[in-house]
């Protein structure tokens, strides 16, 4: 996996993150936590809400996260072409409205929105201002997308009963599972037929006490090895544990880097984080 330092001179197809946080954002404004207070010290383990760029000759993003305002100005891209949503909770489509304005600014043309078909509802009646700014496609597994930069078909994660994640194929091929736990028999084989050389998993909490539609880091590690591919980015990353019913802090900095030391293939996201494709 190739992980450059000046993405904004790189002209090769390529990855963006544009956010690695879960629904909570490191640091938290409610929470002292060591973790969050380190990320007050340096700002280079802040981290927002979970997307992902895929740039080439043109823009796609997974996930419109309410921060993605301030992620595109950070990565300066200047337009976006098509937006995949894996699901519909508030921290991946809050940012659809700030793209909708964006679109009615500036002259781009309609933009490609891939929506899970069970949640159009949503957009019509939260969005409908928009519709004349959007070219709305309804999705489900199963469904498969030839594109300018990349082939995408799209699978069923385990998270809530409409959320998808997305396989990608360029010259390297990944599986986007964003949020979910590990995924549906189906989506395995798949998965597993593919040849993927890599997959993006969440780790949402790094310690957890009770079950949840959400990965802690080892099980996100059991579902990575499960699936097969080489190597595995974590991201969805909310830096903190959840122990009776309290909010702890997760891995330091320190501590991921250690985790990935002791794990070969295995990267946690950061924010700006950019492979190429
Ligand atoms: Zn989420
Ligand atoms: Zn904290
Ligand atoms: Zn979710």
């Amino acid at each position: 996996m190739t992980i450059i330092d000046h993405p904004k001179e790189e002209t090769r197809l390529r990855m963006v993150f544009l956010g690695s946080s879960g629904a909570i954002q490191v640091p938290s404004f409610h929470c002292v936590c060591s973790v969050c207070q380190a990320a007050r010290a340096n700002p280079q383990h802040r981290r927002t809400r979970a997307s992902l760029a895929l740039i080439g000759h043109e823009t796609s993003v997974i996930d419109a996260s309410p921060d993605i305002e301030f992620q595109l100005e950070r990565e300066a891209i200047r337009q976006v072409d098509r937006v995949f949503i894996t699901h519909w909770h508030f921290d991946h489509v809050w940012g659809l409205g700030l793209l909708g304005d964006a679109a009615s600014h500036v002259s781009w043309p309609p933009i490609e929105l891939y929506l899970p078909h069970e949640v159009i509802y949503h957009f019509d009646q939260e969005l409908a201002y928009m519709k004349s700014r959007v070219n709305l496609h309804p999705i489900g597994p199963g469904d498969r997308f030839e594109l300018p930069d990349a082939t995408w078909e799209v699978v069923k994660t385990t998270h809530n009963e409409h959320s998808v994640g997305f396989v990608v194929e360029a010259s390297q091929r990944f599986a986007y599972l964003v949020d979910g736990v590990t995924p549906p028999v189906q989506t395995l084989e798949r998965l597993k037929k593919t040849n993927l050389d890599f997959v993006i998993l969440e780790a949402t909490m790094d310690e957890l006490d009770e079950q949840w539609w959400n990965f802690t880091v080892e099980q996100a590690v059991a579902c990575w090895q499960q699936i097969g591919p080489e190597r595995c980015i974590l991201t969805h990353l909310t830096c903190h544990g959840w122990k009776n019913h309290r909010l702890i802090a997760g891995l330091s900095y320190e501590e991921r880097l250690a985790y990935e030391a002791k794990t070969p293939g295995l990267k946690f996201a950061y924010d700006g984080m950019t492979v190429i494709l």
